[in-house]
């Protein structure tokens, strides 16, 4: 628990509830994680910004959190304040073609929100679990969109100067699972601006899979197909591989792609490929002279196959998917650490590519 005063002072701000009861294993999606010192939902964007400033102003130490399910955090007691943001306000602009979002609202409610107003450009991003306010922190992606694509803005509280202000996403550095806020707690994101397009058409499709599923032919110039149907389409393709969070799944008991895409020199790249001699190898051109890898597909190439270690362990690969991570139901995060240094020394091993973890980590690393 935290100072008495200081949790008296932070519970009489307006749209705050203290809860000392919950959890990590409660707040995130692999299920997994000890207690914070307090946990403190926040319905108003002010009330985040006056719990955030009270606790930077005592030096204690604090986690946004969201959806958590980009979340890895170790068991038992944490030092840390969990600040749950749950100002969820989605509104629509149809004269520009916008919609913002506070960082509350949960990211697939936004993208439903945006089909059913007949606005493209998101809709290859259903099914990701978690909250607006955390798609521009690793600039979420899938089925070829990045929020990167159509974020404009974004509202932030910046802890360092205490100011509110709104920032055009091109400060934030947006890359491959990057941003200028991932690890760095800088600032807090309080809503998010995105410009999408208003023909009800989806931005053009660039994923072979969703593509080949959708009818697009070879010869189609920037395909584009009615929003819902691409939505649908994304959302069962996710299903089939457990990425879209479903309680009574443990497939989906995850953080998502555990491992980021590596991307490497070309020689790298080649020397996996002669050792593996398969011509369909994934390889594609990742900016100057580099070239980035199938993470899924080294750790299937290494010799871990879906569901490894197999049935009876507390923590395993998913059965839908060899990237994600999952907790069967009773794993610790020891149980989870043990078999992320597995996967990760195994890869390492066969090619000499270090895989990258995707998640935040909070009292752990992979490298314990
Ligand atoms: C089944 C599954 C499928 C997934 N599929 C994808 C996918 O296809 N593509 C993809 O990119 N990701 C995917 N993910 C990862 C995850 O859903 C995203 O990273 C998501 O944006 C995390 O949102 P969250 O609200 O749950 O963040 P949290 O897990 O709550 O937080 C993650 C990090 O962001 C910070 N953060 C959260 N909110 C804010 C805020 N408002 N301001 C500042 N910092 C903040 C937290 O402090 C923490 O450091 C998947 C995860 C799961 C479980």
């Amino acid at each position: 628990m935290l100072d008495s005063s200081l949790a008296q002072e932070i519970a009489a701000i307006d749209g705050v509830e203290l809860d000392s009861e919950v959890t990590f294993a409660d707040l995130t999606t692999l299920h997994i994680g000890g207690k914070p010192r307090l946990a403190v939902r926040c319905r108003t964007t002010a009330a985040v910004v006056a719990v955030v400033k009270l606790l930077d102003d005592a030096s204690l130490p604090l986690l946004i959190v969201g959806g958590g399910s980009n979340l890895v955090v170790a068991d038992g007691d944490l030092d840390v304040v969990a600040v749950i943001i749950e100002a969820d306000a989605v509104s629509v602009n149809f004269a520009e073609s916008t919609i913002t979002a506070e960082a509350g609202a949960q990211w697939d409610d936004v993208v439903a929100f945006s089909v059913e107003s007949g606005l493209g450009g998101i809709e290859c991003l259903s099914g990701i679990p978690g909250s607006a306010g955390a798609t521009p922190v690793q600039n979420v992606g899938a089925y070829g969109t990045e929020v990167s694509d159509v974020l404009t803005q974004v509202q932030l509280y910046d802890r360092h100067s205490g100011e509110v202000s709104w920032v055009p996403a091109s400060e934030l550095e947006l890359a491959y699972r990057y941003s200028n806020l991932k690890f760095t707690n800088r600032a807090v994101v309080l809503a998010i601006t995105m410009q999408l397009l208003p023909d009800g058409l989806s931005a053009p499709l660039r994923y072979g899979e969703l593509a080949r599923r959708l009818a697009v032919s070879a010869s189609e110039w920037q395909p584009r197909r009615p929003i819902r149907l691409v939505r649908d389409m994304v959302l069962e393709l996710r299903r089939g591989k457990g990425m879209v969070v479903d309680a009574g799944d443990h497939d989906t008991w995850s953080a998502g792609s555990f491992f980021t895409n590596p991307i490497v020199d070309p020689a790298v790249a080649t020397s996996v490929f002669e050792k593996v001699g398969e011509p369909t190898m994934p390889r594609y051109p990742a900016g100057e002279d580099k070239e980035k890898l199938s993470a899924a597909w080294l750790i299937e190439r290494a010799g871990f196959a879906k569901g490894h270690p197999g049935p009876g362990a507390k923590a395993a690969l998913s059965n839908k998917h060899t990237l994600a991570l999952t907790n069967r139901g009773e794993a610790s995060a020891t149980d989870l650490l043990r078999l992320a240094q597995e996967i990760r020394a195994g890869v390492h091993d066969a090619f000499g590519v270090t895989l990258v973890p995707e998640p935040v980590w909070i009292g752990m690393s992979i490298d314990d």
